[in-house]
């Protein structure tokens, strides 16, 4: 079965680093595409996570006009229609995209909108994750929780730390993840991408997380491995992004399957579409390839993600029928 039309669920996926040469060129007519894979695509090979990062600049100066918030939305929906994906957790840091004079309300407002615009129009289920960003300063970082808290309900799913791990700590964050914790919203963090196990079992201690973005080096961690199965800790694995930020040097390196077999629950995710120049049938296929999965190990992935979506439980039952549908369980 190939990998393009299996159904899929993913969870760790950045907005403004999804922006396609379609959508450029709408807000940029006559863009050469060699221009737009210097500017929006970072190289296979960057130095680090702060190199890679610097390369998300040209997506984030291309989204701050509620038209391109929403160009580049509904765009996402047929980048994902095509690959089958049923449902998505998208992610971003609202406070990057004030540039143009958007208040941070109107950015996630006019975000929310075309998801439930894109939703309509194709039945994919679809949520927000506000970010804050490792960088920020606490009064930053409490404003995006403040913005996430707003609008949980209203298709805010889930509050995220993103940004650079390698050069900042979680301590400006603590506050704004208790806030949001409080207010009963599902958090996930960015962590172990960058930096080793020290740096998750920082989020897991201090930030009350169910899931993990990346969180690879855990492996590093027997007894984080072994924590993060006991409690059910889900780890949003990018494969191509952590060959990109250098954390592994090539594919072969990466512990994605010897995670698996340790029994910790992750899933697959591209961690965006164009920066990262790669989607989940590539993911998928890079899998096969390399450590020989099929569809066993695909579906638990996708089945690990569905129970760790933050969705309610019951609308969780149809999308998992779907899921065991395609792969043939049923
Ligand atoms: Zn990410």
């Amino acid at each position: 079965m190939d990998s393009k039309s299996l159904p899929k669920i993913e969870l760790h996926l950045h907005l403004d680093c999804s922006v396609s040469y379609r959508v450029a060129s709408l807000f940029e007519p006559g863009l050469p595409m060699a221009d737009f894979e210097a500017h929006y695509v970072a190289p296979a090979k960057c130095l680090n996570l702060p190199d890679f990062l610097s390369r998300a600049a040209q997506g984030i100066r291309m989204t701050q006009t509620a038209a391109q918030l929403r160009a580049v939305t509904l765009d996402l929906f047929a980048q994902l229609q095509q690959e089958n994906v049923r449902y998505f957790e998208v992610r971003f840091a609202p406070l990057e995209h004030l540039q143009q004079g958007l208040r941070p309300e109107e950015v996630v407002e006019t975000v929310l909108a075309s998801l439930e615009e894109g939703s309509k129009a194709t039945g994919i289920r679809a949520g927000l994750i506000v970010c804050t960003l490792r960088e920020y300063p606490a009064i930053q970082s409490l404003a995006s929780a403040q913005l996430a808290v707003r609008y949980h309900g209203q298709g805010v799913v889930g509050f995220d730390m993103a940004g650079n791990e390698a050069d900042y700590p979680i301590d400006a964050h603590v506050a704004s993840f208790r806030l949001v914790c409080d207010q009963g919203l599902p958090c996930t963090a960015h962590a172990g991408e960058a930096r080793g196990p020290e740096s998750v079992w920082d989020s897991l201690r201090h930030f009350g997380i169910s899931r993990i973005g990346h969180g690879v080096r855990s492996v590093e961690d027997l007894e984080l491995v072994q924590y993060l199965v006991e409690n059910n800790i889900h780890l949003e694995v990018c494969p191509t992004s952590n060959v990109q930020t250098n954390v592994y040097s090539t594919i072969e390196q990466h512990p994605v399957d010897q995670l698996y077999r340790a029994g910790v629950s992750i899933g697959i995710n591209s961690d965006s579409r164009t920066l990262t120049n790669t989607t989940l049938e590539q993911e998928y296929n890079l899998l096969r390839a390399q450590f020989g999965w099929g569809l066993e190990e695909l579906l638990q992935c996708n089945l690990n993600a569905l129970e760790h979506a933050f969705l309610p439980a019951a609308e969780k039952a149809a999308i998992r029928d779907q899921l065991l549908l395609g792969y043939n369980k049923t």
